[in-house]
């Protein structure tokens, strides 16, 4: 049983002063795997100090130190990986092949950033003058459960890149992983307050992060809902903010998509972390003449997928983080039958044999209309919309027909064509023919799906602000 009780503040694991306990239960086996203690406000304004008393000497801190650091932090997370990803799959069901690639990926970030520093120049001249980017000084990093090594690595990487120290605070969520991950970057030996971590509620610890003065930036990751929440509460201070929020992303099929690849790629897209994704292509666009063939082909490949024990490499979707949020899924589910969608797999319930655990059917709705929840709402669960196309024209204004824009796909064996619909798309990446992301590239974003980017050099840019100096 686990029994977690401490924050990470200012080098220490050190007890928290909030009193509220909440259970851990494994998603899987709806068994309780012990307690944790949420941090308070007061825990929180103690981690803003250290991280404030950090910053000063951080920030002078060279460009080869924080590279140093930067490869102590990937040796600490790569050598906690498999602990890291069996925390992703005993809290929230990650299923092993997500959670094994995000363990990977975590140590990753660290490297990626240190290579984009490396070539990074932090001082150059502009006309008369020299420009200093300088570090934005104490950042507070909120990530949401669905993949939390992964969220916080990428943030934590860019910002000591930057000479940022942080304020950490997961998921109410993931205890679990949070623990792991944070014994896991206290092996790599930085400097006391540099990062300090902990759990709390966000109407709590978050809104504390959110609305405190010695917070200079929030790098948060998780709803729309609460990003406009804090995006208000930092205005006061003039926090930068960059957010990663909400998505209902399209997968455009064209009309001359290879299917056999092409479906494979946007049933995963769709239920990739179990549905539990910001990034999940949940409106799969399909020409009409084609719609009946890829229903049966969507039916034959969901046939395949295995659901069930998330520990097993062979299992495609695991559970439900929550019973909540099984019940949220559960209610999209019954929505979209009596809003009149053609159900043409799964439906509602738990899938066959499986009578304990937050487990959703895979489901496939067709005839989904742009004006159905379904449609419109970010439902995250493995629930897929089929929507039929009459003209790429047609396409693409259903695609942007949404508030959010985070991600699209298209499938094409066109490189023409799937280039001009990716310039037409209202999105802030487009993969075409891929599901796996690019890394090193700017994420994030448009319209309701967030402010500013992560990942890459804009993502260490993001914690910086530039300064002009100009001499006579
Ligand atoms: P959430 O918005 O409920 O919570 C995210 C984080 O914000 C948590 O740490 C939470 O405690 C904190 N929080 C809540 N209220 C707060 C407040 N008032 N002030 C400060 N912090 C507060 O999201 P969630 O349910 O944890 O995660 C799922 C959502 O995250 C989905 O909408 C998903 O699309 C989104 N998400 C986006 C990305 C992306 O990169 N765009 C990635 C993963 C998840």
């Amino acid at each position: 049983m686990w029994n977690i009780s401490e924050a990470y503040i200012d080098g220490n694991f050190v007890p928290v002063q909030g009193t509220e306990v909440i259970q851990i239960i494994n998603p899987t086996t709806e068994i309780v795997m012990g307690t944790a203690r949420l941090a308070n406000r007061d825990d929180v304004r103690a981690a803003i100090q250290a991280a404030r008393r950090a910053q000063p000497a951080f920030a002078r801190t060279r460009k080869a130190e924080r590279i140093e650091m930067l490869g102590h932090l990937q040796a600490a997370v790569l050598a906690s990986a498999d602990q890291i990803r069996d925390s992703a799959i005993e809290e929230y069901g990650g299923v092993f092949t997500r959670a094994q690639w995000i363990s990977q990926y975590s140590a990753q970030c660290f490297a990626n950033a240190a290579q984009i520093l490396e070539h990074y120049a932090l001082t150059r001249p502009i006309g008369a003058a020299t420009v200093r980017m300088e570090p934005v000084g104490v950042s507070a990093l909120i990530a949401p459960w669905n993949s939390v090594a992964g969220t916080v690595c990428s943030k934590l990487a860019s910002a000591i890149a930057a000479g940022c120290t942080c304020v950490i605070k997961p998921s109410e969520l993931s205890p679990l992983q949070t623990r792991v991950l944070t014994e896991a970057l206290h092996q790599a030996g930085l400097p006391d307050g540099v990062f300090n971590l902990l759990l709390g509620r966000g109407q709590d610890a978050g809104e504390e992060l959110s609305r405190h003065p010695d917070i200079a930036k929030i790098s948060f990751t998780g709803s729309t809902a609460t990003g406009k929440r804090i995006a208000r509460a930092g205005v006061e201070s003039m926090k930068r903010v960059s957010l990663a929020l909400t998505g209902k992303s399209a997968s455009i099929l064209l009309d001359d998509a290879d299917l056999a690849t092409a479906i494979p790629m946007a049933v995963n897209s769709a239920f990739m972390n179990n549905g539990q994704a910001c990034v999940a292509g949940t409106r799969l666009l399909v020409p009409r003449a084609l719609l009946e063939q890829v229903i049966s082909a969507i039916q034959a490949h969901v046939a395949t997928l295995r659901v069930g024990n998330p520990h097993d490499p062979d299992t495609s979707l695991g559970p439900l983080v929550n019973l909540a949020q099984y019940e949220r899924v559960q209610q999209y589910i019954h929505c979209g039958i009596e809003q009149g969608a053609r159900l043409v797999v799964g439906g509602p319930g738990r899938p066959s044999g499986l009578d304990r655990g937050y487990f959703v059917r895979p489901t496939v709705f067709a005839d989904v209309s742009a004006e159905m929840d379904i449609a419109r709402d970010e439902i995250f669960g493995p629930v897929l919309s089929i929507m039929a196309y009459d003209s790429d024209e047609h396409a693409i204004e259903l695609a942007n027909g949404t508030v959010y824009g985070l991600q699209a796909y298209v499938f094409s064996t066109s490189h023409e064509r799937a280039h001009a619909m990716a310039s037409r798309l209202e999105a802030g990446t487009v993969l075409i023919n891929r599901v796996a992301p690019e890394l090193l590239a700017p994420f994030g974003g448009v319209k309701q799906s967030g402010i500013g980017r992560e990942f890459g050099v804009v993502g260490l840019e993001s914690f910086l602000e530039a300064k002009t100096i100009v001499s006579a």
